[in-house]
């Protein structure tokens, strides 16, 4: 079954399929097809007990005897056939002339040569979060494999492991806040009794798969999704049409949308009953202003939820094989924003073990004055020095070079950001790991 497919949700109902083969195969694919509606004639000289029951209760037609070349057509075309009958030759022959007849055919017994297939099928239960879901698998020829994966996504979906619950428009949360006899009037966006809530989710560095399955759980059941340019992106892509994405990434030097606007954004949506996750790069609460973004849906009574991301000052150098501490090497590394200028940099280099390995985050626009304060307060103009572009995507790129000499080199390469400046002899461990991301 390495062919392509087409995977397809047919309506039966009313409609003609046969099941040729009377055993237990038989019983569970006429069962399933009684259930969706559909006509089913049984054709087999004998069937099991299950099939029996079903004869007995006149919910299918049993024709007593071996398949015979017509069956198909007669009394009327069939939509669709299943053939287990145990045997290959009577299997052969139904798939031949279901073929001829243009008629779809399962055959239970070689799924290579059917023209249709099955998928591993789970609906699910009423009242529970899968209500309303069908889940439909197939994964080549492992049908066991495609079963295993269907029953992990209903308890996945049903233990909110996968929180993807039924999407609420817009529309209808406005309604339910208008119906809703809390406040004995109708509730106006400036009440704090909003029905949504926050979730501040650390995307990772940018690889897709980088995200925790919490995040990514978390961010396939949004209504509203708040973006920032680093962080994976390519995600975004896969949210369905009717959820609301607003970017407010910032670029270098340009702050689009600021933060005070980007506050009142969150709490605003959720206030509208919509459930907001504000995707970040990285870790939130690592030099991405979480914490200006928590502490005002806490102020504003809107709840608010943080899931960790895995910050890209740890993760970007591990990408250039440089891990930020190593035996022997260093036991400590400190990370500190380079943004506002060397000044931070450098009260952090202070206060750290000499060979502790400084990450400098936001590194690159004043790489020449912090890389010069480093020098001057008493770091070896010969400390080694990495300048990691865009890890964890294709255009991942690293600069390795010298206190003394990272600026010019920087600027001689062209290093722009979103870069990551590791600063330490850690750094020298690339030359014999080389870039370690996977992917
Ligand atoms: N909260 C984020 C950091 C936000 S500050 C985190 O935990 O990773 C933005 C800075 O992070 C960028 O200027 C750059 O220094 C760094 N950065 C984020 N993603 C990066 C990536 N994929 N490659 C290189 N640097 C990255």
């Amino acid at each position: 079954m390495s062919r392509p497919d087409y995977p397809l949700t047919l309506d039966v109902t009313g409609r003609r399929v046969v099941v040729v083969g009377g055993g237990p195969v038989a019983a569970r694919r006429a069962k399933g097809l009684l259930d969706a509606g559909a006509l089913v004639e049984v054709v087999a000289p004998w069937v099991c007990e299950d099939l029996a029951e079903l004869v007995g209760a006149g919910a299918l037609r049993w024709l007593e005897r071996e398949y015979v070349a017509g069956d198909l057509l007669a009394p009327e075309p069939a939509w669709l056939v299943h053939t287990a009958t145990g045997d290959p030759r009577t299997d052969a022959q139904v798939a031949r002339e279901a073929e001829a007849a243009r008629v779809w055919c399962v055959r239970a017994d070689d799924a290579s040569a059917s023209s249709a297939w099955t998928p591993a099928v789970a609906r699910g239960a009423s009242g529970s979060p899968s209500e309303g879901l069908t889940v439909a698998v197939t994964a080549g020829a492992d049908p066991r494999r495609a079963t295993a994966v269907r029953d992990a996504v209903l308890a996945a979906l049903d233990s909110a492991t996968l929180p993807v619950r039924r999407t609420r428009r817009p529309a209808d949360a406005r309604n339910v806040r208008q119906s809703a006899p809390l406040v004995g009037k109708v509730a106006d966006a400036s009440t704090s009794e909003g029905f949504g809530r926050v979730a501040l989710v650390g995307g990772g560095p940018g690889a897709e798969d980088l995200i925790t399955v919490r995040g990514r759980a978390l961010l396939a059941g949004a209504d509203v999704v708040v973006a920032d340019r680093l962080g994976p992106r390519g995600l975004l892509s896969t949210l369905s049409e009717d959820v609301e994405v607003v970017e407010v990434g910032k670029t270098p030097g340009n702050h689009p949308v600021p933060q005070e606007r980007i506050n009142q954004i969150l709490v605003d949506h959720a206030r509208q009953g919509r459930n907001v996750v504000r995707l970040k790069g990285g870790d939130p609460f690592v030099l991405g202003r979480g914490g200006e973004e928590a502490l005002h849906c806490a102020a504003h009574g809107v709840p608010v939820e943080v899931v960790p991301g895995v910050t890209s000052a740890v993760s970007v150098p591990a990408a250039a094989g440089i891990p930020v501490t190593h035996r022997g090497v260093t036991a400590s590394f400190v990370v500190a924003s380079a943004h506002e200028g060397p000044d931070s940099v450098l009260r952090a280099a202070a206060d750290a073990a000499p060979d502790a390995t400084l990450v400098l985050l936001m590194g690159v626009t004043r790489l020449a004055e912090t890389a010069a304060g480093l020098i001057a307060s008493g770091r070896a103009p010969q400390t080694p020095v990495a300048l990691v572009e865009s890890g964890w995507t294709p255009r991942q790129r690293t600069t390795v070079t010298t206190l003394e000499r990272a600026a010019d080199d920087a600027a001689a390469a062209g290093v722009r950001p979103p870069a990551v400046v590791v600063v330490g002899e850690v750094v020298g461990l690339r030359a014999s790991l080389g870039d370690l991301a996977g992917g």
